[in-house]
Parts: C-alpha cells; sequence; structure tokens
C-alpha cells in the first residue's frame, strides 16, 4: 500500500543526509514488501518481514492473548460496561495540558508525555512521526533523542508511514528504553513482536484512528474545503459534529458534518483497511489519549501500570476530572449503518434533504451523542462498517479477522455472523499476565533502576 513508490524511496534517501537537528533523524528505511490489505505500519520492512503474517491485525489478529500479555487480563465488561466498547482500562479521564503546546493537535498531552520521558532519563529515545519537509500533511519516522525535538512531532497528519521500521535502526542505534507514539493498526504489530525485539523498556503512547487516508486522497478532500488548501494548517473532527479548519493567517473555520463535500469524494476515498479495522481506541497502548469522549477536551484511558506511570509524570501541568456522558446512541447507529448498507461499498450519504441538513447540524451538539455516549457511538458505526464492508468485499476474511467483541457491538443492529463467519478459534495459547499489568519482564529485562 502505501510508501512503495520509488519516489518515496528517494524521498528517504535524501532526507537521511539532513543533519540532526534538536535530536531528531530520520534513519533510511528499507523498502516495503507488497502486501494486501496493509497500512505500511513497518513490519515488511524489517529483517523478518515475514512476521506480518502473525503481526497484522488485518489476518488474524488475537485480542483477548494480546490484551492480557499487556495489561494483565482481557477486556472485561462485566468490571465496567464500557470495556467492550474501549478495551481494558483502570482509569479514563476527560483531561487538558494547563498550558496547550504550540502546534499540538488538542493540547499536547500525547507529544508531551514522551518529553517527559527524555527529560527525565527514563527512555533513550521516542519513535514518532514528524510532519515530512516536502509535504506538511505526510507522516515521516523520526527517531527523537532529545526532549525539545518532541515540538516537531505535534499536530496530526493523515497518511500512512512505517513507524515500526525505526525499530531496527533504533536497537543499532544502541537505544535500550524506548517510547513509541503510534496508531492501532501500529501499536497491534508492535505487540504481536515485541517480545523479539529485545529492548529493556518500551512505553507505548497510543491515539485512536479511523477514516485514515492516504496523504495524497486527503489533499483532495482539502481541495473541496477551501479554495486555497495549501493554507490550511489544521483540521479535525471534532466531538461536537464539526470540522474544525486553522489557517496559516490565523483565520478559523467550522463546518458541521453534515455539510462536509463527502458526495464529491471518490467511492475509495477511505481504504478497504480503514474500513474494516477493529480497534477504534487503541486498546493495546500502555495509555490512550484521544478526544472522543472529552467533549471538547482531550480523554484518556489508563490502561496498565505502565500507562498510570505516565500520567504521574504530568504531574500538576495537567488538569483532569472524570468524562461525563448525554444523548442517546441507538438510532444514530441504527441510520449510519444503513446509509453504510445502501451506499455499496461507497462512502455512507445520508438521504436528507438539503434543507433538513443545518437544522440538524444545529440539533446534534445539542441533543445528540456526547461525552462516552459520543465514543461508544462512533465504536459501534466503527464496528458496523467493518461487517458490512468485509462482508461486501472479503466475505472469507470475517471469521479471522472480526475479533469475538466486534460481534458483541453489532448485535444490538441485527448483524449477527453467519455460519461461514463465526470467529475461528485462536491458538488459545495466552501469554502470561504481568503482574503489574505492563509487559512481561522476562522478555524486556528488569526495569531501569
Ligand atoms: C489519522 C488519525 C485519525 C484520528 N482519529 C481520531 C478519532 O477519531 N478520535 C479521537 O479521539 N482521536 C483521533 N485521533 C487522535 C487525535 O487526532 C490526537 O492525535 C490525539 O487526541 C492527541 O492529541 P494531542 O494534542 O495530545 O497530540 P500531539 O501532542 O499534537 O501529538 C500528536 C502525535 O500524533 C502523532 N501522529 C500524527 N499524525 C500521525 C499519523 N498519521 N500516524 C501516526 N502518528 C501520527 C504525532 O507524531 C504526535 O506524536 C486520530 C489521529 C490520527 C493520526
Ligand atoms: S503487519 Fe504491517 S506491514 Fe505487515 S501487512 Fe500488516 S500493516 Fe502491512
Ligand atoms: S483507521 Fe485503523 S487501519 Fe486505518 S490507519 Fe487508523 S488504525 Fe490503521
Amino acid at each position: 500500500m502505501a510508501g512503495v513508490a520509488p519516489r518515496r524511496r528517494v524521498t528517504i534517501e535524501r532526507k537521511r543526509q539532513a543533519p540532526v537537528q534538536n535530536g531528531i533523524t530520520t534513519p533510511q528505511l528499507p523498502p516495503a514488501a507488497p502486501r494486501g490489505l496493509c497500512t505500511d505500519c513497518g513490519i515488511s520492512r524489517m529483517s523478518n518481514a515475514k512476521a506480518c503474517g502473525t503481526a497484522c491485525q488485518f489476518i488474524a489478529p488475537d485480542y483477548p492473548a494480546l490484551e492480557t500479555q499487556v495489561h494483565g487480563r482481557a477486556r472485561d465488561p462485566a468490571r465496567n460496561p464500557d470495556e467492550l466498547h474501549f478495551g481494558p482500562f483502570r482509569t479514563m479521564l476527560r483531561a487538558r495540558l494547563k498550558t496547550p503546546a504550540e502546534g499540538a493537535q488538542w493540547t499536547g498531552i500525547t507529544t508531551r508525555l514522551a518529553e517527559k520521558l527524555l527529560e527525565a532519563g527514563a527512555v533513550d529515545a521516542v519513535l514518532t512521526m514528524a510532519p515530512d519537509p516536502e509535504d506538511k500533511w505526510k507522516p515521516m519516522p523520526v527517531l527523537i533523542t532529545r526532549p525539545e525535538g518532541m515540538a516537531a512531532a505535534r499536530g496530526m497528519r493523515m497518511g500512512y508511514a512505517p513507524l515500526l521500521a525505526l525499530l531496527e535502526p533504533a536497537a543499532a542505534a544502541g537505544h535500550k528504553r524506548i517510547a513509541i507514539i503510534g496508531i492501532p493498526c501500529q501499536v497491534y504489530a508492535l505487540r504481536s513482536i515485541e517480545a523479539t525485539l529485545g529492548f529493556e523498556r518500551i512505553f507505548v503512547i497510543g491515539t485512536p484512528c479511523s477514516d485514515n487516508t492516504t496523504t495524497e486522497s486527503f489533499h483532495q478532500f482539502l481541495a473541496l474545503l477551501d479554495e486555497n488548501p495549501d493554507s490550511i494548517t489544521y483540521l479535525e473532527f471534532r466531538a461536537d459534529y464539526q470540522v474544525e479548519l486553522r489557517f496559516a493567517d490565523g483565520r478559523q473555520r467550522t463546518i458541521p458534518f453534515l455539510a462536509l463535500p463527502i458526495s464529491q469524494l471518490p467511492k475509495d476515498f477511505f481504504p478497504l483497511t480503514c474500513r474494516t479495522c477493529v480497534d477504534y481506541t487503541n486498546v493495546l497502548a500502555d495509555i490512550t489519549v484521544g478526544y472522543m469522549a472529552g467533549r471538547g477536551e482531550q480523554w484518556l484511558l489508563v490502561r496498565n501500570a505502565r500507562g498510570a506511570e505516565l500520567l504521574a509524570l504530568l504531574g500538576d501541568e495537567i488538569h483532569t476530572e472524570a468524562p461525563t456522558s448525554a444523548g442517546k446512541r441507538a438510532n444514530a447507529v441504527k441510520g449510519f449503518l444503513a446509509n453504510t448498507e445502501r451506499a455499496a461499498g461507497g462512502l455512507p450519504l445520508r438521504r436528507m434533504p438539503d434543507w433538513v441538513r443545518p437544522i440538524v447540524s444545529w440539533l446534534m451538539p445539542r441533543i445528540g451523542p456526547r461525552g462516552l455516549e459520543f465514543g461508544r457511538t462512533r465504536v459501534e458505526m466503527k464496528a458496523c462498517e467493518s461487517v458490512v464492508h468485509l462482508r461486501r468485499e472479503h466475505p472469507a476474511r470475517l471469521k479471522n479477522m472480526l475479533p469475538e467483541h466486534v460481534w458483541k457491538l453489532v448485535a444490538p443492529y441485527g448483524l449477527t455472523p453467519g455460519p461461514e463467519e463465526a470467529p475461528a478459534p485462536r491458538s488459545g495459547k495466552k501469554p502470561a499476565p504481568h503482574a503489574d499489568g505492563a509487559t512481561a519482564p522476562a522478555r524486556h529485562g528488569p526495569p531501569p533502576g
């Protein structure tokens, strides 16, 4: 998929020769191997490229086993019903940095956590994405070894880049303790190969992810939003049903979701990977930093002891409070499912007269699902979408690709697995949980003193 064109390899070669600034290096990465459903997480570029067969979220993921490996237990809705939607967690919070970081997507909790790790000497390097110097919307994998380098990584870029291919250059550079900031398909693959990597410690800071697309396609979208798309510096799909745009001259603009020019986008604007991805909230990260359930603030899921350790690093720099919830999701999800089925593989367009759209756009942030209910809504929509698109485009993959919890999420909407679709039994081999919910120390050596 992304990243295999010769032009890209030339670009990477050129960047390698750039001087190291603020502790940021852009190692030369091998080319991607050809794969089917693939977001080029980087594994196919590593020496054991065959690991894709067991590490890939798009083949036969085993969430219960990896959740147990990473957090000490699998998601348990009996403990907290929200674990069915959001995966295992210890604490869920609304949060913001008291002083928002300039250039951050929200207030910058994600990059500040990594900056703190570098400041404290708890890690030698952070593996993350910076904007490509030739295209600010294109993610470029970088190794950052100095706290001041983290500022360059702030903000969200649309597209894929081979984050995990940085693991081998990081090890070769002698880094023993690392942090990784990744999206769910990258984190799933990381957790699958983590035990083989030989690092002493890996902190995993995850963000949710949905509706990603190639950077090239994203430029088409920007061109539909503004006559001068190059001047757009920021875009976010907010939880109040508005897309926020910021411009180089300081202007800001919001567009209601219902007024987006979706009908003008090509049918395959969102690749099948992102239409069938089963992990919205990054359930295998130590801490997930998103915004979905934050009602205008950020949203944190502290998933294990390592995640708690990360959050503690922020001390009183961060304001936190309990998340809240309002509205009801069932009708919104039912409507989305009907639109997705009607769209026959394309984008889910709403059947709604133009004059009704402004009224519904006004109503949604006021009476629609908000806070935690908005998070649950989006997770259920994504689960419905995965079932519909896989049934249409890759029916044989359903039994391996869709975990049991996804079927539980879609059951209230009448979607149940047929005889050929029910989840295939996994190996049953569950890795031993680690007492603090962190990764098993036997595989990674002792934590630093
Ligand atoms: C494609 C995409 C879709 C997302 N969709 C949702 C969503 O639906 N709901 C939700 O709650 N959150 C979503 N997020 C996460 C959200 O945009 C914020 O990144 C997150 O809330 C953290 O904000 P922050 O201010 O703490 O981040 P910052 O401190 O600004 O740091 C952002 C971090 O994200 C990394 N990053 C940026 N772009 C990419 C990329 N393409 N691939 C990998 N890493 C990247 C940066 O390198 C940086 O480390 C999405 C992120 C991406 C990349
Ligand atoms: S593991 Fe990564 S590189 Fe391999 S097929 Fe999956 S997404 Fe692609
Ligand atoms: S939507 Fe899923 S598959 Fe697509 S980039 Fe995000 S995490 Fe990966």
